[in-house]
């Protein structure tokens, strides 16, 4: 077993590895400015540690920013385990995180993220208190981020279009799971048009069986999304779909989606700005996700939490204004003001 604490310029990290059960986990601890670090747990397969160590730092940051303007009491952190070949024992493996991160004692509070499930967060929780999500806490994390999806298209669609109503208003969804298939359905309700895509058949075909009116929402094939002429495009699938080469053919209005780290460069911002496509910053508008497990588990109402959620479609509006009276991109503005937060 070896464990060990390194800083770095942005976070600590905290590292523990244990040939005999085959956990390699990292902490990266951003910031506890605004309260205890919360953030996911990410069990993917990695190249190497430098890769971890890359994504887990990067990810913990953003964590900071997404707390910081949805005005959650939490800082920054995430953990990545490198995922093994097999897990000799899925649940003690779980069970050996979770010592931990109660050895950080409540510095860092975890989740789930990719690659981790509710059943992995009750094995956490017989070691350590600082985990949510867990199967008996009461979090339903993508149905908020669905609301505050929602609600930042909504603010987008006024903002962009001058519009008030969602009613003709046409979107494309790219990745109908847990957060996209959400959001078709209520956009369905408020008479938007619905045209969604997902590279799994079976996701595709559960979300249609959840739409009133499957006939008339039109499926696009994974390669085509990007050049399909709407007035928003909602990447609810993976990051990085912001690229240079997809830049080319977007031939939207707003870019308002649930996915984690769309742009994949700072740049790709900048370039959306130039061509008018008003991006609603990822880290802000799926943020209410972060809300509902870090407030329901403390005893706070679904009421309240609903109010809150709904409060990224006024946190969005604030950075669409100032974007436009400074000429900046919105992912520029919105870092901007969380670093207001973070470090003044
Ligand atoms: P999910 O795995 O349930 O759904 C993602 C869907 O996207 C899957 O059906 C997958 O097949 C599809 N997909 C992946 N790549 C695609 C592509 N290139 N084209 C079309 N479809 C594609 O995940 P989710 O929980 O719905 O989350 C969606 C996104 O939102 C993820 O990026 C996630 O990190 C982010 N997010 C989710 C939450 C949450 O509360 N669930 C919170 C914050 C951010």
């Amino acid at each position: 077993m070896n464990s060990s604490i390194t800083h770095t310029n942005s976070c600590t990290l905290h590292t523990h590895s244990n040939p005999r059960s085959g956990l390699m986990a990292i902490i990266a601890i951003h910031s506890t400015k605004l309260g205890p670090a919360l953030g996911g747990c990410r069990c993917i397969s990695y190249p190497d540690t430098d890769a971890a160590t890359e994504d887990v730092t990067r990810l913990a940051k953003g964590m900071s920013y997404k707390a910081a303007l949805a005005g959650i009491h939490h800082g920054g952190g995430k953990s990545v385990l490198i995922r093994p070949k097999t897990f000799k024992n899925r649940h003690t493996y779980f069970e050996e995180f979770g010592e931990f991160v109660e050895s950080l004692g409540g510095d860092y509070i975890t989740s789930v993220d990719s690659g981790t499930n509710i059943e992995d967060m009750d094995d956490i929780s017989h070691s350590t208190s600082y985990v949510c999500g867990t199967s008996n806490d009461g979090c339903t994390p993508s149905i908020f981020t669905s609301l505050g999806v929602l609600e930042g298209i909504k603010a987008a669609v006024r903002k962009k279009m001058r519009r008030q109503s969602m009613d003709g208003i046409h979107v494309v969804i790219q990745g109908v799971g847990n957060v996209g298939a959400a959001l078709a359905i209520s956009l369905e309700e408020l008479g938007a048009k619905i045209s969604i895509s997902d590279i799994n058949d079976a996701t595709l075909n559960a979300c249609l069986e959840r739409m009133k009116s499957p006939d008339e929402v039109m499926v696009i094939p994974p390669d085509d999304v990007y050049r399909s002429s709407c007035d928003v495009f909602a990447p609810c699938g993976l990051g990085g779909i912001i690229n240079p080469s997809n830049l080319q053919h977007l031939e939207c209005k707003i870019v308002a989606g649930s996915a984690n780290n769309q742009l994949s460069q700072e740049s790709d911002g900048v370039l959306l700005h130039k061509k008018g496509i008003l991006y609603a910053p990822d880290y802000v508008i799926n943020a209410g996700g972060l809300i509902d497990v870090s407030l329901i588990p403390n005893g706070i109402s679904e009421q309240e939490v609903t109010i809150k959620t709904k409060q990224i479609g006024d946190t969005l509006e604030e950075i669409f204004d100032r974007a436009e009276q400074e000429n900046k991109p919105c992912h520029t503005v919105a870092n901007q003001m969380a670093e207001n937060i973070l470090y003044h």
